[in-house]
């Protein structure tokens, strides 16, 4: 099978946040399950510095952007051990610049940046002398790009039998535009009305990509539950449920290499299940250290690593360290980066609290790591969450996660209960309502597990063995493949 990824941010060349770890790691295992993947993602000015191998291919062209034309130079990337072909979408004018999407404000011409990379992902993949399967694209940066290929590339050969997915990786962020953008796409005006790309009076570019794909997923099958409804769907619920027949849920892999506490450079002490306890405390002592304590807590370690944003249910975390932390029955240590009110209260909690809150404001990878390796429990209570990685780290690394029953998060774990104990199953915590009293609650339950022994080291060793690697993920990416082309055989 031929897939042609586009997606506006990938491991290495460029990330601000989990789409670029699935855009990284999908085409990699797809290629495994033996489909031939390209990937086009834009050439930022970063993507130069995080790999050196990227280079010319001599193919240049321009593309129409309402009534000028951009050229498109398209790079490639010869990064030793990448076993699919990634290309790179130069233009010194949109790309060249410091970030990805803006600083506190968006680019003013973020539509015109990722029309010009819908539209030359599918102008290179006419290009490139071969057929196209899939076209796979990702969020709104790249909502055009089915309908592109429908009304523009529909009847060229190498793009006539191809069929497009898109996946929702948060429904949060819908690329809305003013709707004189609509000229840009050099679309006619006809679709702009509310069942194609209109929403309220303006362009929406991820509701053009859910409306024109052949199918659309998400990132978990919660969360595609969800997103059918309101709030989950931020006012596409209705056509979300109306497409409810090619909407499907995967839940994302994590990089099992980059995240293995058997193998890890960030922790002192590398561990396996085996081990687990030497390698935690291992991972204590050196977070101590970075802490500025003498010697680590004895109390169980809680940890928050995350985007210090509502969506993380920061609110509810901020609420529970002042109940909690009082009572000193645990550890808290919060690692993120975020919105400046928050930022400021966990601080503030720090100082209030001294040895038993800690709050590290900063993005720090290495960090994260060892934050991890160091836990016994992982908060993620989040208000929604479409799959959510740090809950999938903390099983590897033995720290049970409490979480909020949203979500991925209903997807990877497993609440404690009698019944999933007996069966076997059980991976962690959860609690249902956005409310400081039912983490709290959550929370206890944790801690309470904590202190018997047998029954906490059976929860770290099924979390510990959890399987979310990308094999998995992969597989059922090329499953979902199969189906849309085998579904459009039929039509
Ligand atoms: P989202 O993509 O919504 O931010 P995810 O849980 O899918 O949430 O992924 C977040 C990733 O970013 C996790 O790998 C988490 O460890 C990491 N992360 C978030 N904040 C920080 C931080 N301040 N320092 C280091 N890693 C962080």
């Amino acid at each position: 099978m031929r897939v042609l990824e586009v997606a506006s941010e990938a491991v290495p060349f460029a990330k601000t946040g989990g789409l670029a770890d699935v855009v990284g790691a999908l085409p990699e295992a797809l290629t495994d399950l033996g489909c031939e993947v390209s990937l086009v993602i834009p050439a930022y000015r970063e993507a130069f510095a995080k790999d050196p191998s990227i280079e010319p291919t001599g193919i240049e062209f321009e593309v129409p952007i309402g009534t000028r034309k951009q050229l498109a130079r398209i790079l490639r990337s010869r990064r030793p051990g990448s076993r699919a072909d990634v290309y790179l979408v130069a233009n010194e004018e949109l790309y060249d610049r410091p970030t990805l999407y803006g600083g506190t404000r968006d680019y003013a011409d973020n539509a015109e940046r990722f029309i010009l990379l819908s539209r030359a992902a599918l102008e290179l993949a006419c290009r490139l002398d071969r057929s196209w399967d899939i076209v796979h694209c990702h969020d709104w940066q790249t909502g055009l790009v089915p309908a592109y290929q429908k009304l523009v590339y529909g009847s060229h050969p190498a793009l006539a039998a191809a069929r497009t997915v898109m996946t929702i990786h948060n429904m949060a962020y819908q690329g809305l535009f003013w709707h004189w953008d609509m000229l840009l796409t050099g679309l006619d005006w006809k679709h702009f009305t509310w069942e194609q790309m209109e929403f309220y009076g303006q362009l929406n570019l991820l509701k053009t990509g859910i409306v024109f794909a052949d199918a659309i997923s998400t990132v978990s099958p919660t969360y595609a539950r969800e997103i059918q409804s309101s709030p989950g769907g931020c006012g596409l619920e209705g056509l979300l449920a109306s497409r409810s027949d090619v909407l499907t849920g995967i839940v994302n892999g994590i990089d099992t290499v980059a995240w293995d506490p058997a193998a890890d450079p960030h922790i002192p002490r590398p561990y396996r299940f085996e081990d687990v306890h030497a390698g935690k405390y291992a991972a204590r002592v050196a977070l101590a250290a970075r802490l500025g304590h003498a010697a680590p807590d004895a109390r169980p370690l809680v940890a928050f690593v995350g985007r210090l944003v509502e969506q993380k249910g920061v609110e509810l975390v901020l609420e529970i360290l002042g109940r909690m932390a009082g009572e000193g029955r645990a550890h808290f240590v919060i690692l993120g980066t975020g919105s400046d009110e928050y930022e400021l209260l966990l601080q503030r909690a720090a100082v209030t609290f001294p040895g038993t809150v800690d709050v590290v404001i900063g993005f720090d990878e290495g960090l994260a790591h060892l934050v991890q390796a160091a836990a016994d429990i992982t908060l993620v209570p989040s208000l929604f969450e479409p799959c959510g990685l740090t809950q999938l780290y903390a099983q590897r690394y033995g720290s049970i996660p409490v979480v909020r029953a949203t979500g991925g998060l209903v997807d990877t774990v497993v609440d404690t209960n009698p019944d999933t104990l007996r069966d076997g199953t059980a991976t962690g915590f959860l609690f249902d309502g956005f409310e400081a009293a039912g983490l709290a609650r959550a929370l206890d339950r944790a801690i309470h597990a904590h202190a018997d022994k047998p029954l906490w080291n059976d929860l770290v060793r099924r979390a510990m063995r959890q399987d979310w690697s990308w094999q998995t993920s992969g597989r059922d990416y090329l499953r979902l493949f199969e189906r849309t082309r085998m579904a459009s055989c039929a039509r």
